[in-house]
């Protein structure tokens, strides 16, 4: 292999790091992925908003469509959405796969498996300091037992919610990371139409369970929260009244862990080094979900990367991503930090209160219009600002 060949390196085969090489145009990309298959371990609920369906380019792998919600606190029930699909079940394996297939479509990417990336330390210089002689960060890649040193034009990390490519180059810092546990279960007589979300500090703190329909007779049953996500599943999946008797003859047929960063970096570019999809925060704070935001990024990523090289620009134009994805995302991802810091500090007696006052209000219809899962802050601003007399 060529690796000098490269003008781009992408670390991490998910779809924001398959998104990005597929946008990059006229210039060689090589995509690495440290596992031996595009798209596992599963690390996701699938659910998509008919939007983000879009913005991924409309991949294979929907598997179930999605018309609302039951949003259930301890004691209240209400169920938002009617007769319009809203959002689609995709199956991540078969999803990512096709995004990578249709990224190797552009000729000038290739792709890597079960080959890890790591920045280069310059050992002669302070530890936080992993730049070459072009003031570029070098990536060392080891597959397959071959160790390889590359210094392409430009690196990108793809690599998730973790990112050490971001930590070693300290644009990623300390944040909030949340602990996600699921199981996907057969044999479930449930409605497909409609996913249950359940907010009740008895069973999860920081964050919500989830049970998704992924079809007739399979759901995904999950949370995720700041520590022991497993156990709190299991006493969700045996205890919770209403969870505990529709899956009382499910069979667990997959187990899936993975992490939520919430909140996003200072900056998402240093130097030849650009940071996408979950390494950079593209991810809804209130819901969890990255595939639109990361999606969206991706482009604009992939886009500013081929102008750079194309037109030979200073490095700093690289900084153009930075402010264009966060002008898209920026001030809704502001907005989830802190409405999730109110919503989680409450305890169940208030949140109850909060899905009555929906009802009393006769706020759903006013949801059903209005509501973008996308995002959320315009309609639970307007609600908040016009009930209750204060903005977020
Ligand atoms: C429990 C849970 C449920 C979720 N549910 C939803 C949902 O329903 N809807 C939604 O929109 N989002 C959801 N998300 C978020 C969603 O999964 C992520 O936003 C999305 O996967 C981010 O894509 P990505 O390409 O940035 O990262 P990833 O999909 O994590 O891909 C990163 C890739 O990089 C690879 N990699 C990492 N380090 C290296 C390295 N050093 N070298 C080589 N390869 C490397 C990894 O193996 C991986 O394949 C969920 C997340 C969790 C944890």
């Amino acid at each position: 292999m060529d690796i000098d060949n490269y003008d781009v390196i992408i670390v991490g085969g998910g779809p924001a790091g398959c998104i990005t090489g597929e946008n990059i145009k006229n210039h060689k990309v090589l995509i690495i992925e440290e596992h031996q298959c595009i798209g596992t371990p599963l690390q996701c609920a699938g659910l998509i908003s008919t939007n983000g369906v879009k913005e991924l380019g409309a991949p294979r792998g929907c598997v179930n469509d999605i018309k609302g919600a039951y949003i259930y606190s301890q004691n209240k029930v209400i169920k938002v959405g009617n007769n319009k699909i809203r959002a689609k079940v995709y199956e991540r394996k078969v999803m990512d796969k096709d995004i990578a297939i249709r990224a190797s479509k552009n000729k000038n990417v290739d792709i890597l498996l079960k080959a890890h990336g790591q920045i280069i330390e310059d050992k002669n210089k302070n530890k936080s300091r992993f730049f070459n002689k072009n003031n570029n960060y070098g990536l060392s890649i080891n597959h397959d037992g071959n160790k390889y040193n590359a210094f392409p034009k430009i690196i990108v990390g793809a690599d998730g919610a973790k990112s050490f490519i971001g930590k070693s180059a300290n644009i990623v810092k300390k944040r909030e990371i949340l602990a996600g546990a699921q199981l996907e279960m057969a044999n479930v007589d449930i409605d497909t139409d409609f996913v249950h979300v359940f907010i009740d500090n008895r069973y999860c703190k920081d964050f919500f369970i989830w049970i998704i329909p992924m079809g007739k007779d399979r759901v995904r049953v999950g949370l995720c929260d700041s520590s022991n996500s497993y156990n709190k599943l299991l006493n969700f999946i045996n205890n919770h009244p209403i969870a505990s008797n529709l899956l009382k003859n499910a069979v667990p047929i997959e187990f899936s862990v993975g992490t939520l960063p919430i909140g996003y970096n200072k900056s998402s570019v240093k130097n030849n080094l650009m940071l996408v999809g979950d390494s950079a925060g593209q991810i809804k704070p209130i819901s969890g979900g990255g595939l639109y935001y990361g999606a969206k990024s991706a482009k604009i990523c992939g886009e500013i990367i081929t102008n750079y090289l194309s037109e030979e620009l200073p490095v700093n134009y690289l900084k153009n991503y930075d402010k264009q994805w966060k002008q898209q995302f920026k001030r809704e991802i502001d907005f989830g930090i802190k409405f999730r810091k109110i919503l989680y500090n409450m305890n169940n007696n208030s949140l109850d209160k909060i899905l009555e006052f929906i009802i009393q209000n006769d706020l759903i219809n006013f949801i059903n219009d209005n509501g973008d899962m996308d995002r959320p802050s315009t309609i639970l601003n307007e609600i908040i600002s016009s009930k209750i007399g204060f903005k977020i």
